[in-house]
């Protein structure tokens, strides 16, 4: 064994640098990260030959003070932090102070600065080379800052060695360039490459014009955005494709934390459930997203590059990226559904304007309807929808469609329910009706009576009246086989023909048999209407109705319909499991 040497600051110094730098696209990271950092505006690249003959990265950010150029050279030299609290609250890009002087470490680098921004004093120029090396010196620049750097790893050929062809290195710088502009698309981006242009982006904010910027053979597609604001300390935003526009692999699925590129083990797993909905498995989406969180809830600090971070919570970014997709992706096929009135789907218009009867009982139509659920599915059929929530919670379920034109078909918890359709509404009508009633149970008078005729008058009819008398009713008996109907209950008046109020009255009249008459009456005629209001077995439902009545039904506790019988059916998971002999 050798004896044990301290390593001499030089050769510490290179070693130290690899960690930092492995390559041009590392420099151009760093490079760009200082850029962003000075509040630059408009940032040029040059490269040759890959970079590894030359890189250059000019700014019109802040610049270095004249004094402060040698020290920006110096190892653990930042302007960004000062102290090991602000470690947990960084908002710059670099922070650790060691990129420009690793840089500095393993090649000819020449740094120039300008602070003044009307141009009247000189800049400054520092290099680590050649003549004048170490001196600072006047040199013509404009507010700003240009950092020049030549022959990568000369002063270290073991790492040298190492670097790529020109082409792949090139390829890898290029790719850096490009995720910096689309974590940063409020700054416009020069891409120089052997002094030929690669590509030039406004830095309008405009993600979409970015991204055709750079990917100009991409066939023009539709870039949409959604963001939510998870809490004050929490915001996930999301620039996508629409489900029909997709690509074999992910090249245009990308994660940014606070404008940084990274990687995060579980971020394609969370894309991937996010849109498993809409998009099918081994198509890939166009993708960015950008979360904007409290430095507090993470550490940059554990990677020498940068490349990864850690969420203090990770399985809740995973839950909200997913959930940011979904979302993503159902807003824009329920814009869809709203645009074209459900035809998309093949369901009829003239089905649509059927509003469901118990919306018309106070709920606000178009915005309970948005309420009601918040994934429509649309691009597998049949159909099916999800409602809010995620698999884990309470309300969660899933529908498969409707069976026979009858059952609803859903799935929730560990069970598979069938809804009587026409019995479920009933329900939900007949206990809206009820509440109604019992907030207001005053009668009205009728500005023009109602005339029913009665197959023949007799002395029976006469006690029925009396009865319907006692419940709110004013009505009397009429010229000849006839009864007029002069005041109701509200309840029942509700509708804007009466058609259906004259159907339930003559059909007491005339056939209520003498038991019916002791019973409530009003509660009676609520079951009737509900029952002539509720869409019926064998009705074509549009989704809308389908997720409206489920999600009605579920919040009521009957499992009966007012007239008795069972609104739902039920096969547990385990139920099936044990038919299919998938458990003892
Ligand atoms: P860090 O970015 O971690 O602070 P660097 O070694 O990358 O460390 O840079 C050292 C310092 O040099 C920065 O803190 C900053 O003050 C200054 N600096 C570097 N690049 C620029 C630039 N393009 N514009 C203005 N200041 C810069
Ligand atoms: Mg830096």
């Amino acid at each position: 064994m050798n004896k044990i040497k301290i390593l001499p600051e030089s050769v510490y110094a290179k070693i130290a640098a690899g960690e930092v730098i492995e390559r041009p696209a590392s420099i151009v990271r760093e490079l760009i990260d200082n850029s962003i950092d000075a509040a630059s505006s408009e940032i040029i690249i040059e490269a040759e030959n890959g970079g590894i003959k030359k890189i250059s990265v000019v700014d019109n950010g802040a610049g270095i003070e004249k004094e402060d150029l040698p020290l920006a050279l110096s190892k653990h030299a930042t302007s960004k932090i000062e102290n090991v609290d602000d470690l947990l609250k960084i908002k710059t890009m670099g922070f650790r102070g060691e990129a420009l002087s690793s840089i500095e470490a393993i090649s000819k680098l020449t740094l120039s600065s300008n602070t003044d921004i009307k141009g009247e004093k000189p800049g400054y120029k520092v290099n680590n080379f050649g003549e004048g090396e170490g001196k600072v010196l006047p040199v013509a620049h404009k507010k700003g800052t240009r950092v020049e750097i030549e022959d990568i790893f000369y002063n270290i050929p073991a790492r040298k060695k190492f670097l790529k062809s020109v082409t792949s290195e090139w390829n890898v710088l290029k790719n850096q360039v490009i995720s910096k502009v689309l974590g940063n698309f409020d700054i416009s981006f020069k891409l120089y490459n052997n002094n030929s242009t690669v590509f030039f982006t406004q830095g309008d904010s405009d993600f979409s014009k970015a991204f055709f910027a750079i990917y100009r053979n991409e066939t023009p597609f539709t870039i949409n955005y959604y963001e939510k604001v998870i809490n004050d300390k929490l915001k996930i935003s999301v620039y996508y494709s629409s489900p029909d526009v997709f690509f074999s692999n992910r090249r245009y699925e990308a994660l940014y934390v606070n404008k940084r590129p990274v990687l995060l083990n579980f971020f394609y797993a969370a894309i991937d459930s996010g849109i498993r909905d809409y998009i099918s498995p081994g198509r890939h989406p166009l993708a960015f997203v950008y979360i904007d969180i409290d430095p507090d809830l993470i550490d940059v600090n554990i990677h020498p590059a940068k490349k990864e971070i850690k969420f203090i919570d990770q399985n809740s970014i995973f839950l909200s990226i997913q959930s940011v997709l979904a979302g993503a992706m159902s807003c824009l096929v329920k814009r869809e559904l709203y645009d074209t009135g459900i035809e998309a789907v093949g369901i009829t218009m003239e089905n649509n304007q059927r509003q469901l009867e118990f919306e018309d009982m106070g709920n606000d139509k178009t915005d309970s309807h948005k309420s009601y659920f918040n994934e429509v599915v649309l691009n597998q059929k049949p159909a099916y929808i999800k409602n809010e929530g995620n698999a884990s919670s309470e309300r969660y379920y899933e529908i498969f469609g409707v069976a026979f034109d009858t059952y609803i078909v859903v799935q929730k918890d560990d069970k598979i329910i069938l809804i009587d359709q026409h019995a479920a509404c009933e329900r939900i009508i007949y206990n809206k009706k009820k509440e109604l009633y019992s907030q207001n149970k005053s009668s009205e008078q009728l500005v023009i009576p109602i005339l029913i005729d009665i197959e023949k008058w007799d002395k029976e009819n006469q006690e029925k009246i009396n009865m319907l008398n006692n419940n709110g009713f004013d009505i009397e008996r009429g010229e000849g086989d006839t009864v007029v109907v002069r005041g109701a209950p509200s309840i029942l008046l509700n509708k804007k023909d009466y058609d259906e109020s004259v159907e339930i009255i003559k059909n007491y009249i005339e056939t209520a048999s003498e038991k019916k008459r002791d019973e409530n009456i009003i509660d009676s005629f609520l079951i009737d209407a509900s029952c002539k209001e509720a869409i019926k077995k064998g009705d074509k439902l549009t989704l809308l109705e389908i997720a409206e009545i489920v999600d009605e039904y579920f919040k009521t506790d009957e499992i009966n319909c007012p007239h008795g019988r069972p609104i739902h059916f039920e096969l547990t998971k385990e139920y099936l499991e044990k038919i299919f002999q998938r458990r003892k």
